[in-house]
């Protein structure tokens, strides 16, 4: 844990700001959303508050800080995700997972904090979603501003990199002068995958997390407590089977003899999956 951040005023300043982050968390775990969107919101402006008064701090204090702001509004996205699901806005809950995945990601490439529970996680309740077909969009576009020197951030002029950070501020490119849009294509592992063709809320697309929104709802498995699916495949009584002597004409309307048709089919496969949860409880959760 020591270099989870490579700076020790981040290091001491995250330590301070632990306490309340599990308490938006226990939060989050009892239900109690806007609580816990409340605690998070004021430990970014302390945030807010100690980045104002470090003007002259180095790079890699401002960049820690900008770490853990985004570890922040990952936990509310976090959060955010939880309440759709309960509330069964999963189309809604799939575009926060999305955000709070980005975050994780940008939490993972810039410093060393522990959020394997949470990847876990996250990644997971990921397959709960019906979507396997997404958009991608090609467009023509003038250029792309740099969010930080206001410049083509492919020009010479421009002296930062997308994607890297600059005290404590991250290079973004922005699209400017947007010409056309070339085409739309359906492709399965695209960039962005709030891009999805999308299904109604009460849609029995979203069968397995409705299951999950119901369990968490009704208390029977806690929010931090989720663990995996388990996907397996079961044989059930098929309802339309029908026991015919072997030489009969079958039932399907085949016009075969039952013994060379449907003679086999008295149970069907149907795929079948668990939510398997963990009994760890919050103490698990490093934070
Ligand atoms: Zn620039
Ligand atoms: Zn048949």
């Amino acid at each position: 844990m020591s270099d989870a951040l490579c700076t020790q005023e981040a290091l001491d300043l995250f330590g301070k700001l632990r306490p309340s982050i599990r308490c938006a968390l226990a939060a989050f775990n009892d239900q109690c959303f806007p609580d816990g969107q409340e605690v998070l919101c004021g430990l970014k402006s302390q945030i807010e508050l100690v980045r104002d008064k470090s003007a002259s701090a180095s790079d890699d204090y401002l960049n820690n800080l900008w770490v853990v702001d985004r570890y922040l509004d990952f936990i509310s996205k976090y959060g955010l995700t939880w309440e759709s699901i309960v509330n069964q806005h999963f189309s809604d809950s799939w575009c926060s997972l999305q955000d709070a995945l980005d975050l994780l990601r940008l939490v993972k490439r810039f410093s060393r904090l522990d959020i394997s529970f949470f990847e876990d996680q996250v990644i997971e309740l990921e397959r709960a979603y019906p979507y396997n077909v997404f958009f991608s969009i090609g467009a023509t576009v003038e250029y792309f501003e740099c969010s930080l020197c206001g410049k083509n951030i492919d020009s010479q002029e421009c002296p930062h990199i997308q994607g890297q950070l600059y005290r404590g501020a991250m290079a973004n490119a922005i699209v400017r002068n947007f010409v056309q849009l070339d085409h739309v294509a359906m492709v399965a592992h695209p960039r962005d995958k709030r891009c999805v063709v999308s299904y109604e809320d009460d849609g029995k697309q979203f069968q397995l997390v409705r299951h999950l929104s119901s369990l968490i709802a009704n208390r029977q498995c806690r929010i931090l407590d989720f663990g995996h699916l388990k996907f397996s495949k079961r044989f059930r009584p098929n309802p339309d089977y029908r026991k015919l002597r072997r030489n009969e004409q079958c039932y399907c309307g085949s016009g075969k003899k039952f013994k060379y048709c449907c003679i086999a089919m008295s149970h069907v496969e149907s795929d079948h999956v668990d939510i398997i949860a963990n009994r760890y409880g919050i103490d698990h959760v490093a934070v």
